[in-house]
């Protein structure tokens, strides 16, 4: 389809658009026919090229949006509710956009043909969103860690991705490995107790523990301890700083001062191996090079960390991080693992069986950079997956649970023509198997007709084009990718929808505008 308001935004006479509603939601539209083919297992890919001619392959709704370079604001609104279903729940950031943009195709239609007032199309979308999501909710099932079932929603989730019968396992075992570790605060939280890394010079594997990517701080220290007793540091290692030095200083001073910091990064070192510490995680922004030395002739092992790293790492090993050199002397601040050692050869240090909370590592590999990218996006996925899975529920997937919501939606009595509203909603609810369905080469609308009159959980088998229980089929959907993704599609159709013009303004930083409400 060619349009011109893709890539573009030009305001027409006088900086006014007066056909804001057409404008805008031939926007949407372009934007999501950039990744509605994408959807489902048979959904394809699309080729990435930036300016410099860098490729990217990818099928991944969210990536695709964020990399496109879209001016038009309202473009702009649909990459953000993607990007919002990509932080809530991890997953579903097609579905969000497709039932997005048939919510503001078949609203425009209201407004437009049937001159429908915006409002009361507005209303109907929000009681109707709202009804959906408790229809859909009332037809979830509860799983738990060992059951089928999660197999069957990680195996869903990843059907459209690269190799995603591989990483589905990967991921699954890695799931079952943490177990119950994985809650906090009476919740799944895998972000916690799972880390996801991509390397393109190691086999996809499982790692019970934290794998860093980093090397040690100097290649002569030890590269293997057992035992360790670990230590996560963010004083000051720089006890004297060169920039103190100033031009005119003398050469007493300067010896003064070098000797101040010899003999300062001594007591710093004796003081931290005084704990029994052999393994130090370092978070401090400079290292003394004689504090380096030191550690060296020690004989201990110490890699630099992020501040980001320290939580997980304080988590999983047990130390606790020390602020000041003060604070050495207290007796707890240590943790441990049975083995920490560097693979120098690929350039990753592992962390293993330590006496925190349990943590797995999961390393995607990837003979290239853009594949290893791309499968360890999709191993996210289907951990969010998982993850909204076990906390929230599942349901039939393929579009059959929102299918097979549309009638009892009709039947919300709502009064005058908000009732037509309601019909933005069930063609949203429509458009997720027409759109699998198409994607797989079929004629959408007549098997959604079929799929219709069958009894709730059925849906169309993608391999053979038949009638099938999306139970048994083993397609399952966690219950909040969908929910997430109406209330996304509603908020924005809302918004859209009630917009009649687009106005160039003069300043719209968040500062101005609240002078201006002033
Ligand atoms: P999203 O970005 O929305 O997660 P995906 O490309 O991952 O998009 O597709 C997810 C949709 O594909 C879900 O609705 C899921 O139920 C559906 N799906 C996955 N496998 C099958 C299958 N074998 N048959 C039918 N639908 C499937
Ligand atoms: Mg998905």
């Amino acid at each position: 389809m060619s349009n011109t308001n893709f890539g573009v935004w030009r305001p027409m006479a006088e900086n006014v658009e007066f056909n804001a509603l057409e404008s805008n939601s031939n926007a949407v539209m372009v934007v999501a026919d950039t990744v509605r083919t994408t959807l489902g297992p048979k959904g394809l890919d699309k080729l990435l090229i930036d300016q410099a001619m860098n490729r990217h392959v990818s099928n991944d709704g969210v990536t695709i949006l964020l990399s496109l370079r879209t001016i038009h604001p309202i473009a702009r609104m649909i990459v953000e509710i993607a990007e919002r279903q990509e932080q809530m729940v991890g997953d579903g950031t097609t579905t969000a956009v497709v039932m997005a943009a048939e919510m503001i195709k078949e609203g425009k239609r209201l407004i437009k043909e049937l001159s429908v007032h915006p409002t009361k199309v507005v209303e109907g979308i929000e009681s109707g969103v709202r009804h959906a999501c408790s229809l859909i909710k009332r037809d979830a099932r509860k799983i738990k860690l060992d059951d089928v079932e999660l197999d069957q929603v990680i195996r869903t989730s990843l059907s459209s991705k690269l190799d995603g019968h591989n990483l589905s396992q990967l991921v699954i075992s890695a799931l079952r490995a943490v177990g119950d570790h994985a809650i906090y605060n009476g919740e799944y939280n895998f972000d916690k107790a799972t880390k996801v890394i991509r390397r393109t010079n190691i086999e996809d594997k499982i790692v019970n523990g934290i794998v860093l990517e980093r090397k040690r701080l100097d290649p002569e220290m030890p590269y293997e301890v057992k035992d360790a007793k670990i230590m996560i540091a963010k004083f000051d290692l720089k006890p004297v700083k060169e920039s103190w030095l100033k031009e005119n200083s003398k050469y007493e001073e300067i010896l003064a001062m070098e000797s101040d910091r010899v003999s300062k990064s001594k007591e710093i070192v004796d003081a931290m191996l005084a704990t029994g510490a052999n393994t130090f995680l370092l978070s401090s922004s400079e290292i003394d090079e004689t504090i380096e030395d030191l550690l060296v002739i020690r004989k201990v092992i110490a890699v630099r960390i992020s501040t980001d790293e320290i939580e997980y790492l304080s988590r999983y090993t047990g130390a606790k991080p020390v602020r000041m050199i003060e604070e050495l002397s207290r007796p707890d601040i240590l943790g441990k693992a049975n083995y920490v050692y560097e693979d120098e050869d690929k350039e990753v240090i592992y962390i293993e069986n330590a006496s925190g909370k349990k943590m797995v590592t999961i390393i995607v590999s990837g003979s290239t950079k853009e594949t290893s990218i791309e499968r360890w996006r999709a191993s996210i996925d289907g951990v969010n997956a998982a993850e909204a899975a076990l906390n929230h529920g599942i349901v039939p997937g393929g579009g059959a649970a929102e299918l097979h919501i549309i009638e009892k939606v009709k039947d919300l009595k709502l009064k005058g023509l908000e009732q037509v509203g309601l019909e933005v909603v069930t063609a949203a609810l429509e458009s997720i198997m027409r759109q699998i369905l198409t994607n797989a080469g079929y004629n959408g609308l007549e098997k959604i007709m079929t799929a219709k009159a069958s009894p709730d959980d059925f849906g169309i088998d993608i391999d053979t084009g038949d009638l099938t229980n999306m139970w048994k089929k083993g397609v399952i959907d966690p219950l909040l990718v969908k929910t997430m993704a109406l209330e996304a599609a509603g908020e924005i159709a809302k918004s859209v929808l009630r917009i009649d013009r687009n106005l160039a303004a003069e300043d719209l930083t968040p500062e101005s505008v609240s002078e201006i409400k002033r």
